[in-house]
């Protein structure tokens, strides 16, 4: 597969980087600063595809949290405010440019980028799994952890891709491959509800590096 690729431009990966027009660009991390807004319009005007790799790139990530506060609030932590300029809100990339495909994770799984990559060479219909991880977990055989020890997972409304790596070492799952395709949140809020945890403790689990994706944002602003 890889004696078919060229990698152009990957300023983590390697010195001699070149801007031009590409197949595919993999956009990882979220937009936070106005050059980051122009360098996203840039590769979609030089990509025939772009694909976000990440929740960063997806949901805004961990930054993007700061998109239910006041920027001021967070500035005040700097010697130096006037020096940090960044937009008012870390927002997805998808936000910004049109998007042709989103790969999840946190990290990402790199056997679903392989596999992406493999079907645009074969010239196939990429597979990205959208469904819960639930099914994954089933798949692995693995005892449920809210079912067998009462451990709250937000497997049902999660994307599945990672291999249900928690639930296989007995913990819930937290979200980091960000939502599944029409995730039943309220349903899964009343079971957990019904197991005894509190409101506080149901929006925080969803406070995650997904937190500003559309789904689970209506949770983390106040249950509603
Ligand atoms: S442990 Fe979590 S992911 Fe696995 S079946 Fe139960 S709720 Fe779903
Ligand atoms: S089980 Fe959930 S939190 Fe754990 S790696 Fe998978 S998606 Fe991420």
């Amino acid at each position: 597969m890889w004696d078919h690729i060229e990698i152009v431009f990957w300023l983590l990966g390697k010195s001699d980087n070149r801007m031009e027009e590409v197949d595919i660009a993999f956009v990882e991390g979220s937009v936070s600063t106005k050059e980051e807004e122009d360098l996203a319009r840039e590769i979609r005007e030089k990509a025939k595809m772009v694909v976000t790799i990440g929740a960063c790139a997806n949901s805004g990530g961990i930054q993007a949290l700061r998109n239910f506060m006041k920027q001021k609030e967070f500035l005040s932590v700097y010697p130096n405010p006037r020096f940090i300029e960044s937009l008012e809100r870390s927002v997805p990339v998808g936000e910004i440019i049109k998007v042709d495909y989103e790969i999840w994770g946190c990290p990402v799984n790199p056997s679903i980028l392989e596999n992406f990559i493999n079907s645009y060479l074969h010239n196939k219909k990429p597979s990205i799994p959208d469904f819960p991880l639930c099914m994954e977990c089933k798949i692995k055989g693995n005892i449920c952890v809210i079912d067998a020890y009462g451990i709250p997972c937000l497997g049902p409304v999660v994307r599945a891709g990672c291999g249900a790596i928690c639930p296989s070492f007995k913990r819930g799952c937290y979200g980091c491959f960000g939502p599944c395709k029409n995730p039943n949140i309220d349903a899964l809020i009343l079971w957990f509800k019904n197991m005894g945890l509190g409101e506080e403790e149901i929006k925080r689990m969803f406070e995650n590096e997904n937190a500003y994706s559309p789904e689970f944002k209506r949770i983390v602003e106040g249950l509603k």
